[in-house]
């Protein structure tokens, strides 16, 4: 297959290989002959992530980025010396693992060498009197979960990518979980790690529960979506698989009671593992047989736990729920959910129509979550092409929420689809921003937030980019990425 025939949409900042046949013998002597491939088929695969907009493009036949070379390397003394080679030819390296990311982060924009992680797929250790599991991270998040299942233990990170992520994607985009409010995120998981720099040194940092020990350089790395280093190994906390599970749904007459409820619940210190808020578009989408969220907002809750301690937590959350007036909508439509939380072909129905989809997700404390919300629908409302705008809450803090928006359009006659797609992303953003939101709440930067980054970190950004340089002075690891404004045509 001759891939000269395809139009690359990310090509201005391609790095050109000149000599491809020394870089292929080192990688040889590294990888012997089956860990690496220049072929063309291997290429293409490699050439998208989960970025939606790419799916449109795989139809119309265009590539979102093109790689030169891909690599399965399977230890870390192979991702080591692939990165000392990498630094002395100044060549582009993308920590690669499932693929599943929405914002472009695994998009090879600079070309170069893929690092594909999914030979590190072991579980190494389980250790029940610490409750935790030590695993590397190219595993896929399902393979995990069932090991622990098998085991009595769940991680308690479930994404809706659950089936097609990996750990190490996870720690690299920050992610979260549906059952996150009990559980936590990716980074209240983590206890140790290994992670190798972009000059090969492999760095390893214990897991210890709590320590008092100076500034975190270990956070460092938790959401550095592979820019500062490759994390090949973690532990992680685990969880004995809950005693009790109970379903509960109310719904509301405006989103105001729904926050109102869910924030007053909070309050009293009661995590309920899910709960999910829909706005009156999207319970009318999920929940249309459900005769008592007719024109209502539906709230689903998951309390799980020590039987004892769940029975309390129903009891307070149904209190406080009809307090602010909710409806008990009974267990079936958090049954419906269970069903079809994996499912999302309403993603991939989009591109045959040439429908610009996406979805993107949001943070805000309490007292703006309102704001943001509306500010969104607003503004997106207002820009030409939007035909739709939805929202749902899905992660929950005593202080504040994670929205998550869904929007989707068609672009006007004199605007092409990646124009009307950033103009989307870039009102949602704005929006979220003058409501005092912050940018992202767990699917990262990549591309399309980073020319956000100065915004949304003010002065401390300049310290961000020193330290890149920093660790990284040649910029070869997952280069355009959080830092640089690709969008706009910018250089890390
Ligand atoms: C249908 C769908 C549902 C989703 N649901 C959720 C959800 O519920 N919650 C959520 O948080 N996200 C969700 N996502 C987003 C996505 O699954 C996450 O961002 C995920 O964390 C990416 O994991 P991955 O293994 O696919 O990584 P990839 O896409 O391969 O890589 C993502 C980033 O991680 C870097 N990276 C990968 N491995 C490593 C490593 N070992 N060390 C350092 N850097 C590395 C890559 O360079 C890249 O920057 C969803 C995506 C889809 C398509």
């Amino acid at each position: 297959m001759n891939l000269d025939n395809f139009e690359i949409m990310y090509k201005e900042h391609r790095v050109e290989i000149h000599d491809k046949k020394k870089i292929e013998k080192k990688l040889q002597k590294i990888l012997g002959n089956n860990n690496f491939s220049s072929k063309s088929i291997d290429l293409m695969a490699y050439s998208k992530d989960a970025t939606l907009l790419s799916m449109n493009w795989t139809i119309e036949g265009k590539l979102a980025a093109l790689p030169d070379f891909i690599t399965w390397p399977e230890n870390s003394s192979q991702i080591s010396e692939i990165l000392k080679m990498a630094n002395e030819e100044k060549i582009p390296v993308v920590p690669y693992a499932e693929g599943s990311s929405v914002v472009g982060g695994s998009l090879p924009i600079y070309g170069g060498i893929i690092i594909d992680m999914k030979k590190f797929k072991e579980v190494l250790e389980i250790n029940d009197e610490n409750l935790t599991v030590t695993v590397q991270t190219g595993i896929n998040g399902m393979n995990l979960e069932r090991y622990l299942d098998a085991r009595g233990y769940t991680s308690g990170h479930i994404p809706q990518s659950l089936y097609t992520s990996s750990l190490g994607g996870w720690l690299a985009h920050k992610a979260a979980g549906q059952f996150s409010t009990k559980y936590g995120k990716i980074e209240d998981m983590i206890l140790g790690f290994e992670v190798i720099l972009p000059n090969g040194e492999i760095l390893e940092f214990d897991p210890i529960p709590r320590n008092s020990t100076g500034p975190q350089l270990d956070k460092l790395f938790i959401g550095a979506e592979g820019t500062l280093g490759i994390i090949t190994k973690a532990t992680l906390k685990i969880w004995p698989k809950p005693e009790k599970r109970t379903l509960i749904s109310y719904s509301f007459l405006n989103i105001e009671d729904s926050f109102a409820a869910t924030r007053t619940i909070l309050r009293e210190h009661i995590f309920p593992a899910v709960i999910r808020i829909y706005d009156h578009s999207e319970t009318a989408r999920h929940f249309e047989e459900v005769e008592k969220a007719k024109n209502r907002v539906m709230v689903v809750f998951v309390c799980e736990g020590n039987s004892k301690l769940v029975d309390l937590e129903e009891k307070i959350t149904r209190a406080m729920c009809e307090q602010h007036n909710g409806i008990d909508c009974g267990k079936t439509p958090v049954e419906h959910w269970f069903e079809t939380r994996f499912r999302v072909t309403e993603t991939s129905s989009m591109p045959p129509y040439k429908i610009v989809f996406d979805t993107i997700e949001v943070a805000s404390s309490w007292d703006n979550a309102a704001k943001v919300y509306h500010g969104v629908l607003n503004d997106m409302d207002n820009l030409k092409g939007v035909l739709m705008i939805t929202a749902h809450v899905s992660h929950f803090y005593p202080n504040g929420v994670g929205i998550y928006f869904s929007w989707g359009g068609v672009p006007p006659r004199e605007v092409s689809e990646l124009k009307f797609y950033q103009e989307g992303w870039d009102t949602v953003i704005k929006a979220v921003l003058d409501a005092g939101g912050s940018i992202a709440h767990h699917h990262g930067i990549g591309i399309n937030r980073s020319h956000w980054m100065e915004k949304e970190w003010g002065s401390a950004f300049k310290y961000l980019l020193k330290m890149k340089k920093m660790l990284d002075p040649n910029n070869i690891l997952n280069p355009g990425k959080i830092y640089s404004p690709t969008w706009k045509g910018g250089e890390a």
